[in-house]
């Protein structure tokens, strides 16, 4: 895109303009240096956005799985071949190193676009038969329309990838709305979905502020399904919109993920999984190991292991392959990290690592230095509350009872892990905890084939898998009368003896 400002969004396959002119810069949150100046779509680009939307329906609806699922595939081929530039964009744009953009982000959306353009092709309906005597009942899996969808900043291909791909793969056009932040990625696959033989109309972007843009296409009547990932407060604000017109929603919300370590845990498996699962994406991430909870005698070594480890990891620039941990992805949200420390700490909690802004030459970034607090309450706010930062706090419990219970004791339930080399355990753990995903001896790992989506206030809603196409599509009755006869036997409810 060889333009000094990018556009405010793609919309009928074409690049547009933002009308009022308004604009925002994308900033490097590595060094505060401007990546691209990116044009700010508000009511009227939405309104453009879902037309095409709606007229690219009925075809789009009406083509083949097969041809559905060939653009899925001839898309990911796409941002396989500029996967190196999809990468550097990503880091750039949210500060995550390079390795995990590279690692994670790119290959797991182009294997997620590989999936959808198979499971594009298993939509079937489940029944088919006679359930009374006279007629024929058949499913219908029909897609919902124009989907209408905002994502965060946190990853923004994924979650962009994770919004279009089971929307169009079931039939339905979308009008997506990135994190205004980091609208690069989503910009470029908007791109690419045009090369990639998607219909113009079928895939549509529009770069705006939330309360803006994202008002304006959750309350717009042609919008008959929105699909929102973000954090709770702005997810129930969503849900209110929608309200108003009884529109169909998908919430995908913030989460506290426990991560629960029984006392005949592997020390070290422990160790290095709840460091790495509290600092992926640098924290930012709605799975996170936020709380980790110990049993017994193992809390000592667990908190002398993590707080070790933690000074070990490397801050730096993201591009760096050295680099263990990069930025926040702005400075105003280093200063939210910092502040829900500052309180712990106020409150009484003990900083055992971190818990600090680095300085030197970090100091030009919006660093935060990993932090391990110990000796908060459980009910206190940095137990309770995202802080979506490279924290995590660690507390102790005695019975297995007290573990599960502790680890359910929070608004959110979107993940959770469970560390125990006894089967037992883990199967209490597992089916006692109320999470739309619990991990069994590791922390973080997603595959496409899998559900992806929260319990409680982390919302409701399946993203990947099957069942997130299903969540794209509704589910018809036809009945079929079988009997042929012009006076139906039912018609005796009405008509008495004259039936
Ligand atoms: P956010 O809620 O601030 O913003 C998310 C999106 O909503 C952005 O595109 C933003 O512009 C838009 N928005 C903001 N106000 C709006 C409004 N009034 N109306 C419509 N749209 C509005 O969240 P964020 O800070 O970008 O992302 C972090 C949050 O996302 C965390 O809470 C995290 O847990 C959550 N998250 C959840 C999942 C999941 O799968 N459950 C995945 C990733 C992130």
């Amino acid at each position: 895109m060889a333009r000094d400002t990018l556009p405010a969004g793609f919309v009928a396959g074409r690049p547009v303009d933002s009308r009022s002119g308004d604009s925002l810069d994308v900033v490097d949150p590595w060094d505060g240096t401007t990546v691209a100046t990116v044009g700010v779509a508000g009511a009227g680009e939405v309104d453009d956005a879902v037309a095409a939307a709606t007229a690219a329906f009925p075809a789009w609806a009406a083509t083949p799985p097969a041809e559905r699922g060939a653009a899925l595939l001839a898309l990911a081929e796409r941002v396989g071949q500029r996967a190196a530039e999809y990468a550097e964009a990503e880091s750039r744009q949210t500060g995550k190193t390079l390795r995990l953009a590279t690692e994670f982000d790119v290959p797991g959306s182009i294997d997620n676009a590989v999936f959808f353009a198979g499971a594009a092709r298993m939509l079937e309906g489940l029944a088919s038969g006679e359930y009374d005597a006279t007629h024929t009942s058949l499913i219908r899996r029909e897609p919902v329309g124009v989907v209408g969808s905002i994502a965060p900043w946190n990853y923004p291909l994924q979650m962009a990838m994770w919004k279009v791909l089971p929307a169009v793969a079931a039939g339905n056009t979308i009008v997506l709305k990135p994190a205004e932040i980091t609208p690069l990625t989503t910009l470029m696959l908007a791109e690419d979905a045009r090369a990639a033989g998607f219909p113009d109309g079928v895939i549509n972007v529009v770069v705006g502020r939330g309360p803006v843009a994202g008002e304006a296409l959750i309350g717009h009547p042609g919008v008959g399904m929105v699909s929102f990932t973000g954090s709770t407060p702005v997810g129930r604000r969503v849900m209110e919109i929608a309200a108003g017109r009884a529109a169909r929603v998908h919430l995908e919300l913030g989460g506290k993920a426990p991560f629960l370590v029984y006392d005949d845990a592997d020390l070290e498996a422990v160790v290095h999984g709840a460091v790495a699962g509290a600092l992926i994406n640098t924290g930012q991430d709605c799975t996170a190991a936020t709380r980790v909870y110990v049993q017994g005698d193992l809390y000592g070594p667990v908190v002398q292991g993590i707080a070790d480890l933690l000074s070990t990891i490397r801050m730096g620039d993201p591009r760096d392959p050295d680099t263990d941990l990069g930025p926040l992805v702005t400075t105003a949200q280093r200063d939210r990290v910092a502040a829900f420390v500052d309180r712990a700490r106020g409150a009484g909690a003990r900083i055992v690592a971190g818990g600090e802004i680095p300085g030197g030459d970090l100091a030009k970034g919006a660093f935060y230095a990993p932090t391990l607090v110990t000796g908060a309450g459980q009910d206190s706010e940095i137990v309770q509350e995202e802080v979506f930062g490279p924290v995590l706090t660690v507390l102790p419990f005695s019975s297995d009872a007290e573990g599960v219970a502790l680890a359910n004791d929070t608004r959110y339930g979107l993940a959770a892990s469970v560390w125990t080399r006894d089967v037992f355990r883990a199967m209490a753990a597992q089916r006692e905890i109320r999470s739309g995903c619990v991990w069994v001896n590791d922390h973080i790992p997603i595959v496409s084939e899998m559900p992806h989506g929260g319990m409680k206030q982390s919302g409701f809603g399946k993203d990947m898998s099957r069942y997130s196409l299903e969540e794209y599509t509704v589910a018809k009755h036809v009945s079929w009368d079988i009997t042929g006869e012009p006076r139906k036997a039912w018609h005796r409810t009405i008509f008495a003896d004259r039936g």
